[in-house]
């Protein structure tokens, strides 16, 4: 019986795709392709074009979204390159609150009438669903970063579809584990590698999936022509990372899980969110279509923007850094960002849950929370 892959577990996908074929003393590993140039006569060509480092890397990312992929600088990179298709003028759909990268970018496309671009509550389907008419591109960010809110994602995607129109999922938070987006209908799928891909806080990588030829080539010719392109060493890191991403992501869901409900039984803490939590406003929503509630939560304290400061400033295991998905946790006060959405509370920290113990992080926790 010849092996089929498509019924294999993505954790297990995971670990086999982007190997090289067997043969004796094949190399298990894909190679670190250190070329910027190869001999005339095959496919690639040259060094901004292709090597086999990436396409081991995009292999795996396929093995998870499903499509094809390509992988870029940063999740960024990736990002501009999906907005670069959209005609001169098109008007795009998004949320009022998202990735502050994004909506910044947004915001210079819409000043410089690049882009139309209309912000909604991506949480409130109704809302989006009225935006719809007229509209070229659907952005969907779900969880949100980093309020955690929830679009309906199988019920948006159908409706734009339906629609004609184009949409574009940010799967960083949920990760594949969690939704396939491309198998709801979505065009394209998008992946922060950077974050739980990746998964140890030492590469910055980003990555489009898609099941249409032609969304690939143009997006392919983006990367070629606008240079947005990773290193192959960073490739290579981010595939390494890939191999343990299935095992890292469920650790660290089980435990946003548990910190998620401590946090919200805790005196110094009025809000915390996290879909994963029955008493959260995205919860039902949720479960309906998301097999995990991911590994990052946010939460506010009572007291000053200061207070929420001296927390993250006091804890002795979680790092106080921006970014998440690596091994070690992190968390910030988000607004210590003047790019943040003003919406998102001044208290408000975000906590990315690492692979530590989660009894560790809860004595963390507690120890940093009793400083306000
Ligand atoms: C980090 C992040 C990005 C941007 O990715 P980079 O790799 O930092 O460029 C995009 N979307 C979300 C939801 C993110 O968390």
């Amino acid at each position: 019986m010849s092996h089929d892959a498509s019924n294999e577990k993505l954790s297990t996908r995971a670990v086999t795709a982007g190997r090289p074929p067997r043969a004796g003393d094949s190399e298990l590993n894909a190679p670190i392709s250190l070329n910027s140039t190869f001999t005339a006569g095959g496919p690639i060509g040259y060094g901004r074009y292709g090597n086999d480092t990436w396409s081991a890397t995009e292999s795996a990312i396929s093995a998870l979204e499903g499509g094809r992929s390509l992988i870029f600088s940063s999740g960024m990179a990736a990002i501009t390159a999906a907005f670069s298709t959209l005609p001169w003028g098109a008007r795009v759909v998004a949320s009022n609150e998202g990735y502050s990268g994004v909506m910044t970018l947004l915001n210079q496309y819409s000043q410089s009438g690049r882009l139309k671009v209309s912000l909604v509550d991506i949480s409130n389907t109704d809302e989006v669903l009225a935006q719809l008419p007229g509209t070229d591109l659907l952005w969907l960010e779900s969880p949100t970063n980093p309020c955690l809110d929830v679009a309906e994602l199988p019920q948006l995607i159908s409706a734009a579809k339906a629609a004609g129109i184009l949409v574009m999922v940010d799967n960083t938070f949920a990760t594949a584990l969690t939704q396939r987006p491309l198998e709801m209908g979505a065009d394209v799928v998008m992946n922060s590698i950077t974050k739980f891909l990746s998964g140890h806080s030492d590469v910055l990588m980003g990555s489009l999936s898609t099941n249409s030829a032609e969304l690939f080539t143009s997006l392919e010719s983006a990367r070629k022509f606008n240079g947005s392109i990773a290193g192959p060493f960073e490739a290579w890191l981010a595939l390494r990372g890939i191999r343990t991403f299935a095992l890292r992501f469920t650790q660290s869901c089980k435990s946003a899980q548990v910190l998620a409900q401590r946090l919200s039984e805790h005196p110094k803490v009025s809000r915390v969110r996290y879909p994963g939590l029955v008493t959260d406003s995205q919860h039902e929503r949720a479960k309906k279509f998301m097999a995990t509630f991911g590994a990052v939560l946010s939460f506010e304290v009572i007291g000053s923007g200061a207070d929420a400061d001296r927390v993250c400033d006091s804890s002795e295991i979680i790092t106080h850094a921006t970014s998440l998905g690596g091994v070690e946790s992190l968390w910030e006060r988000r607004r210590r960002w003047p790019i943040e959405s003003p919406s998102v509370p001044e208290t408000l920290i975000r906590l990315s849950v690492g692979c530590e113990d989660v009894e560790d992080l809860w004595e963390d926790i507690q120890r940093a929370l009793s400083t306000i």
